[in-house]
């Protein structure tokens, strides 16, 4: 059998190595356009800011390896330029000679990837524009901060004795992975960062209450926002330097730009050889990642792939499922059954020492497509044991179906173990588990690691409980009407008022019921929920109708200050 694979990264490069596990006689045939294999794509931004020092540690096995432990015929600068399905052959040019060769296969796998979007904008190909895709752009970038311009070059040489340093600027477009992952490192590189995004949130995944507490923490560390603007071109400046002009009308001065405005699926050969293409405008394959022709499989940034929650087509351009999506089309085409389960889009991005997590469908996504059977909880619990140094709150949104309890995603942002939180909550949602299971989990925990009741486990206690109707609960979005009743301390008040509220202290609660009306619905807030529930619960068994308003003044403010407390 002879298999050949477009594309030798992520996808294209583990269905390779697992098919020459599964089938020690296949002849494989790996075509990469580039000059490298597997290599790490994540890793870029981090070499563009020094992180990762040396470009060599971003290449992870090059076409030797490929050649040598897995007998794959792994060839670099080798482009598929054509797919001729009835004849079951691709045609191949070697990038540097343009000569055009064809091979015949049994079965095919492309694994194009997605490239960047280039809008065809004014000034676009001005020099000192970059995207970061790949290791020859992490490069080009490096060498512009370095000497792309006599400015950047005197700023390179900068002996540091100097008190006042003039300001190096760069603009970053698009406020997803990719432009915040490099907007972090060219902020440690010294440059004064604004970062334009025409949507009006960072992160689009995140629900826009939560992507707000990461706007504020960048915002802290440097990068100046500019949202709900999008760009519309670019000019050349005086001395070398470049302007970012935006619709609104505003101009950006900058010494370099960033282009991270998404990516778009390659289809190129797809549709060349009559492949189906999905509603998203990705490839669209089966569970098996066998595309509409049986002998040609798909798989990574290219694909459509199924939600797992909401059962909609979506694009998903991340490494794991690339990684096992690349790995199934290698299973099935050596005999075996394997099937993707779909992608929950399980996610993180650390930044400033700091991490946005999240899994499975978020709010707006529910709301989007018209699913009303799910409630929310906001919950803020320490990263492990309070009494032990180090502890950071971790900022959560758990969303459940209101039916059956089934977790339907969560978003976590914090500054210690965020990650953990969130993978622990994403192998639940995948297991289909509930917010009982939540409560159930048995978790690790020693006072530096977590705590006897970990996030993930507290998570499904409050949400358990809401669904049990132990803890009523309500958002500061329905909350204009209510009976406003605050049981901090006063002290607390001082700090962060809850306008319109009757502050009784919980402590005092007992003492003064006859201050609270029994005719109306009374929502208790306190900092983060906590107190507002054994409030909730006293109130509730002494004939109240009361409801703990999920996050306390945490959720009202999604305050910048969360992650400094
Ligand atoms: C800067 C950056 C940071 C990222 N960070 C993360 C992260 O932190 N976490 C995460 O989960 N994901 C991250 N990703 C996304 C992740 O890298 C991709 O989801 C993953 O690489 C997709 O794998 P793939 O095989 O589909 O495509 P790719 O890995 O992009 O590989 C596709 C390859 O196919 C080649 N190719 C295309 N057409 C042809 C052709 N006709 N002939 C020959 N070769 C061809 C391309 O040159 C390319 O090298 C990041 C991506 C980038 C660019």
């Amino acid at each position: 059998m002879k298999v050949i694979i477009v594309g030798g990264v992520a996808g294209g490069a583990s269905c390779a190595a697992r098919l020459r596990r599964l089938d020690e006689k296949a002849e494989i045939v790996m075509v990469e356009r580039g000059p490298y294999v597997s290599y790490a794509n994540c890793g870029l931004p981090y070499h563009v800011g020094g992180v990762i020092e040396k470009e060599s540690s971003l290449l992870v096995a090059d076409a030797n390896t490929f050649r040598s432990q897995f007998a794959v015929d792994a060839r670099t600068g080798c482009e598929a330029i054509g797919i001729a399905p009835d004849k079951k052959t691709v045609q191949l040019r070697n990038v540097a000679t343009g000569e055009v060769t064809t091979e015949s296969y049994d079965k095919l796998v492309l694994s194009p990837g997605a490239p960047s979007i280039r809008p065809p904008l004014p000034g676009i190909d001005l020099p000192g524009i970059f995207q970061v895709r790949t290791v020859p752009d992490a490069r080009a970038i490096r060498e512009w901060i370095e000497k792309g311009s006599l400015f950047l070059s005197g700023m390179h040489k900068y002996s540091g004795f100097q008190t006042v340093r003039p300001k190096t600027r760069a603009v970053v477009i698009g406020g997803g992975f990719i432009g915040l992952e490099t907007a972090e490192n060219l902020v440690h590189r010294g440059f004064d960062v604004t970062l334009v995004e025409m949507g009006d949130q960072i992160l689009a995944p995140l629900d826009q209450e939560m992507a707000r507490i990461v706007e504020g923490y960048v915002e802290r560390h440097g990068i100046r926002l500019a949202l709900n603007d999008g760009v519309a071109g670019f000019q050349k400046a005086a001395n070398d330097t470049l302007a970012v002009l935006t619709k609104s009308g505003k101009s950006y001065p900058a010494d370099i730009v960033i282009l991270a405005l998404g990516v778009r699926p390659d289809t190129a050969l797809a549709k060349m050889a009559g492949l189906k293409i999905g509603e998203r405008g990705g490839i669209r394959v089966d569970e098996h990642m066998r595309t509409s022709n049986p002998d040609i499989f798909a798989v990574g940034d290219a694909v459509e792939v199924k939600d797992f929650v909401t059962g909609e087509w979506s694009l998903i351009a991340l490494a794991g499922p690339a990684n096992r999506q690349g790995r199934i089309a290698a299973d099935v085409i050596a005999g075996r059954g394997s099937r993707f389960r779909g992608s929950q889009g399980t996610s993180i991005i650390g930044l400033f020492g700091g991490a946005a997590a999240w899994t499975g469908a978020s709010e707006k996504t529910l709301k989007r497509i018209g699913d009303r059977d799910y409630e929310k909880i906001y919950l803020y619990p320490n990263s492990h044991a309070g009494y032990y140094p180090g502890a950071k709150p971790i900022a959560m949104k758990v969303i459940f179906r209101k039916s059956d309890g089934r977790l339907l995603g969560a978003q976590a942002l914090g500054e210690d173990n965020v990650d953990k939180r969130i993978s622990a909550l994403a192998m639940a949602l995948q297991m289909g588990a509930t917010v009982y299971d939540l409560e159930e989990a048995e978790l690790c925990y020693a006072p530096q690691f977590g705590s006897a009741k970990d996030p993930v486990n507290f998570a499904g206690m409050v949400a358990a409980d809401v669904l049990r109707g132990d803890m009523p609960i309500s958002h500061w979005d329905g909350a204009e009407n209510g009976f406003l009743l605050d049981v901090r301390e006063p002290v607390e008040l001082a700090v962060e008022d809850a306008p319109g509220a009757v502050n009784i202290p919980l402590g005092q609660l007992r003492a003064r019921l006859g201050e609270l009306p029994r005719d109306r619905e009374i929502l208790v807030i306190c900092r983060s929920g906590q107190r507002a529930y054994s409030a909730t619960r006293l109130l509730l068994q002494r004939g109240f109708n009361a409801r703990n308003l999920s996050g306390g003044m945490l959720s009202h403010a999604h305050a910048s200050t969360f992650w400094e407390s």
